[in-house]
């Protein structure tokens, strides 16, 4: 049996989910899941073309869950669905699962515009406030030893540092928020919403979980028709974020079959169970590449064994994204002591099967 292709074994998974809904126009339009429940999506740049927000019904407002981009055809968006939606119930929160821009970029303006509070976790209410405020310190020695010891070419350095502090999404941040914990129950209308938070993507991603009807509003904690990103970063070099997104999968596995699983990307689903299972083989199968591509004990950087998991030709940005999650699958294999690592002349990290 020859391997399969990548595409191939995209549209097995694909038909190995169930789609009962059609997805609304990246327009503002709006498609009733539930009574009380909403889904829109709003416009991105990139291959995704879209952020999916839900709008969530109370006695005497409504909810939002996630923003969109800091970009102002999403802000004419939310002020059109106002109009709509806000005049007999007005907009009473927001809730952001996770501080990435898609997801929390006009959380600031909503929450000063309309007058309403922000849910997050802690762990994603920091995170953002960090990255907004520029705290992040591009291009500062301890980040630029980072992709040295992993074995980025100079001049590569230089331009992931130019290109990082061009960024064009960083928002403001609300200056306040109400915090959600895990395992928190949130009764919106009524439904009661059971906080759910994931680690691995983002520091504390909240999904909410409505058990009595089977729904899980998962962020970006379960996708169809990507993978998440599972990232190490300079902030925590030492991290092991596939671990923490693992364990997470595991707590999303336990759900009931029958569940709605409404993603912040791509197409409404259910078979929860089949799509953890598609995510951890995806896992695997990097893992596995790595594995093969150090058995010969001959030392390897990160940068060599990122063009091992990622072929095609890869744009600055994506080299940051390829590389962080190169290092997240070595991390792994750190932690499960299948590698070594040691450090050579010129401070490069070089790793090793054991
Ligand atoms: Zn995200």
């Amino acid at each position: 049996m020859g391997a399969m292709t990548d595409r191939s074994r995209k549209l097995t998974e694909r038909a190995q989910l169930d789609y009962p809904l059609t997805a609304p126009a990246t327009d503002g339009s709006v498609i009733t899941i539930a009574p009380g429940l909403l889904w829109v999506r709003m416009p991105m740049q990139g291959a995704l073309g879209h952020i999916n927000v839900y709008l969530l019904e109370d006695s005497d407002g409504w909810w939002i869950v996630d923003t969109g981009l800091r970009i102002d055809k999403v802000k004419s968006l939310w002020l059109k669905l106002a109009a709509e939606y806000f005049s007999e119930k007005p907009l009473k929160a927001v809730i952001c699962t996770h501080f990435h821009y898609d997801h929390s970029g006009q959380s600031a303006w909503l929450s000063d515009h309309f007058q309403v509070p922000v849910y997050m976790t802690h762990g994603e209410y920091f995170a953002m406030r960090v990255f907004n405020s520029g705290g992040a310190d591009i291009g500062s020695p301890s980040q630029r030893d980072f992709f040295h010891r992993s074995g980025v070419p100079e001049d590569l350095i230089e331009d992931i540092i130019v290109s990082c502090s061009k960024d064009p999404f960083r928002a403001s941040s609300p200056p306040g928020y109400i915090r959600l914990f895990d395992q928190q129950s949130l009764q919106i209308g009524s439904r009661q919403w059971r906080i759910i938070v994931g680690q691995g993507h983002s520091p504390e991603h909240a999904c909410l979980y409505c058990e009595d009807e089977g729904i899980l509003i998962a962020g970006d904690q379960l996708l169809p028709e990507i993978s998440s990103n599972v990232l190490v970063t300079d902030i925590e070099p030492f991290a092991n974020p596939l671990a923490l997104w693992l364990q997470s999968l595991d707590r999303l596995e336990k759900l009931h079959q029958d569940t709605l699983i409404l993603p912040a990307h791509g197409p409404v689903f259910k078979n929860v169970k089949v799509r953890v299972h598609q995510l951890q083989s995806h896992h695997e199968r990097q893992l596995n590449v790595l594995r093969d591509s150090m058995t010969d004990a001959q030392p390897v950087t990160a940068f060599q064994l990122m063009s091992c998991l990622f072929k095609r030709k890869l744009s600055v940005m994506d080299n940051i994204l390829a590389l962080g999650e190169t290092l997240a699958h070595l991390n792994w294999l750190m932690d499960n002591h299948e590698i070594s690592v040691s450090t050579d002349s010129d401070g490069i990290s070089q790793y090793c099967a054991k």
